[in-house]
């Protein structure tokens, strides 16, 4: 440490935040560099306050560090002054525990989290002294390897990741450090020739069909502490992951699709979790992570055993989103013992025409009951995520998004309650791979602008609501980049040689620099977003398995056109394909307590 300190305190000194970049965090790793036999960095291509809370994240770097023979540190993208300072007085990126420069590591892993991330890759690679195309490293040069949500379509970043791990990362991750540690000595391109042969793993230089890993999740592999940030994170709290995938096929969500089948953890596993973890920490606060929370077999039994376990001591829960056709004055009540806060709904579509395209399986009076029952219990505050340009949506869809607020407030004000306090998170829709949407076109900026504006002609009528929209012209870049092939790789590149980092971040992007570079590289990406496959047309993602027959996917879209809905995983198997042909099967929590 006092040796980083000399090398690095001036840097530190100037820089707007060192908290960010000194490590030593309560609960950090710690482990020694010099006797491991492989040395991973997991880093997280955004701000620290980000990465330091991202869940995927965790798990990786608590499996690794379990292992007697390997350690994992971490790394986290810094703030643009912190770049400046590196270049000016010639350092480079470390790992933020052992200080080791991030070049001398055996594995960089990134998180793939999302397509704005892209380039803030290349740049921490650049930082890193560690080539940025991945054929230009040698053997001294880390083998860097990428996993998360975008792997599931690796194309537009296949010039720079030597691996990408499709699916949960759990086992594959050991695998590959085990595969490696036997065969460290051979040159780079017999180790990635041997490691591209381990399932889940794709590798760009060896490529071949890949089909995604399943893990079952376990005790032993969920963490029950990790490192606590010096300042705040974005989400300060003991997370417990209670339930994997989500049988609710509504057909814009990638995470769906890509995570089935449903896997439940049981409820003992969840309860002695969460103590363990908020026993470790020391949160107020924990939160039962899934795609759909309250979907849980036995979901108010486990809060239920919880709020017991933590009763006076201050501690509440928190679930992250939940379905309104599940949510029930029990959980409602449940969730308010210790202190109350926001409720966050997702109904992503007003009209029940549109709710059946996107295959949500939720009715108004269920959306309009599950409000109500908040408010009866006390919750002032909801939240609900709406999406704005989906697919075969008309004006009066969206208009609807109003009429449902106007209705929720006229069933209050008809039992006497208090009108909550509505926040409405409207985002635009963005075709995602391995999803049924995944061939429709996204809106024009300049539709769904004029979308917007029709929305907000009724907000007078909804004075306790407030209406948050996402950026059209971010969604747009994102629509491009997750459905890009190849030669998306090299738009990315150009931005990145032109300056582009931390554009997850909207003030730090440049639309000017993207126009520049599409019309220099003879890309036209807003066509690109815009436009709609043909369903036999061939698509960059075709060379991952998920699972899912491409021709369930096709059906599903099909249905959506006729506004029809399918019944979910959970309730009917629909034949997606990912049990029959991954050999798997959906798990619930059968515990009783
Ligand atoms: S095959 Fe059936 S049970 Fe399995 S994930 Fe698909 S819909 Fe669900």
């Amino acid at each position: 440490m006092s040796k980083f300190l000399d090398e690095y305190a001036l840097i530190l000194s100037s820089c707007e935040r060192p908290s960010r970049y000194i490590g030593d965090e309560f609960l950090s790793a710690n482990k020694d560099f010099n006797t491991a036999n492989v040395k991973v960095a997991f880093v997280f291509p955004d701000k620290y306050e980000i990465g330091i809370s991202n869940f995927g994240h965790k798990i990786l770097y608590h499996i690794v560090n379990s292992h007697p023979s390997y350690m994992a540190d971490r790394a986290y993208a810094p703030d643009k002054d912190f770049l400046d300072l590196l270049k000016k007085y010639n350092k480079s990126l470390y790992g933020l525990e052992s200080k080791v420069p991030l070049n001398s590591f055996d594995f960089l892993g990134f998180a793939l989290q999302y397509e704005m991330s892209y380039t803030t890759i290349l740049k921490m690679l650049e930082f890193s002294n560690v080539p940025v195309l991945s054929v230009e490293r040698n053997d001294d040069d880390p083998i860097i390897f990428a996993g998360g949500p975008c792997a599931f379509n690796p194309a537009p970043m296949c010039d720079f990741i030597d691996l990408f791990l499709i699916g949960d990362g759990e086992e594959v991750v050991i695998e590959i450090l085990d595969k490696y540690d036997k065969i460290k000595t051979k040159s780079r391109y017999e180790i990635l020739e041997e490691l591209s042969k381990i399932q889940g793993v794709y590798c760009p230089k060896f490529p071949k069909k890949t089909t995604k890993r399943i893990f079952i999740p376990d005790k032993k592999s969920h963490p029950v502490k990790s490192p606590i940030s010096h300042f705040v994170s974005v989400h300060d709290r003991a997370t417990v992951e209670i339930r994997r995938g989500c049988g609710r096929l509504c057909r814009f969500c990638q995470s769906a699709h890509t995570n089935l089948p449903v896997r439940e953890r049981n409820s003992d596993d969840i309860i002695s979790l969460t103590c363990d973890y908020v026993k470790n920490t020391g949160y107020d606060e924990y939160s039962l992570l899934s795609l759909s929370s309250n979907d849980h077999t036995n979901i108010e039994q486990i809060i239920e055993r919880l709020n017991e376990h933590f009763k006076g001591t201050g501690v509440n829960v928190s679930l992250p989103s939940q379905r309104a056709d599940k949510f029930s004055i029990k959980l409602a009540q449940l969730m308010q013992q210790e202190k109350k806060s926001t409720i966050t709904i997702a109904p992503e579509a007003g009209s029940q025409r549109m709710r059946d395209v996107i295959n949500k399986n939720l009715t108004q009076e269920q959306i309009i009951n599950a409000v109500l029952s908040c408010v009866r219990s006390g919750w002032g505050k909801i939240k609900f995520y709406f999406i704005i340009g989906l697919p075969f949506e008309e004006d009066e869809d969206v208009l609807a998004i109003a009429d449902l607020i106007k209705n929720i407030n006229y069933n209050c004000k008809k039992e006497g309650l208090r009108l909550p306090s509505i926040t409405c998170s409207i985002s635009v829709f963005v075709p995602k791979p391995h999803t049924p949407f995944c061939w429709h076109g996204q809106n024009s900026i300049e539709e769904i602008e004029r979308k917007k504006q029709l929305l907000l002609s009724r907000k007078p009528e909804i004075k306790n609501a407030k209406l948050n929209f996402h950026s059209p012209r971010v969604s747009q870049l994102e629509a491009f980049l997750t459905r890009g092939d190849k030669n998306v790789g090299k738009f990315i590149y150009e931005l990145y040689k032109n300056g582009s980092y931390l554009d997850s971040w909207e003030e730090n992007i440049d639309f000017e620099l993207y126009k520049q570079v599409a019309q220099k590289l003879n890309i036209d990406y807003a066509q690109e977003a815009t436009k709609t496959f043909d369903t036999s047309e061939d698509l960059p993602w075709d060379i991952i398995d998920c699972g899912l027959n491409k021709q369930w996917l096709i059906n599903e879209y099909n249905l959506a056109k006729q506004a029809k809905n399918t019944i979910p995983c959970e309730v009917k198997c629909s034949n997606c394909g990912v049990c029959s042909n991954l050999k798997t099967h959906k798990i619930y929590d059968k515990t009783i307590i």
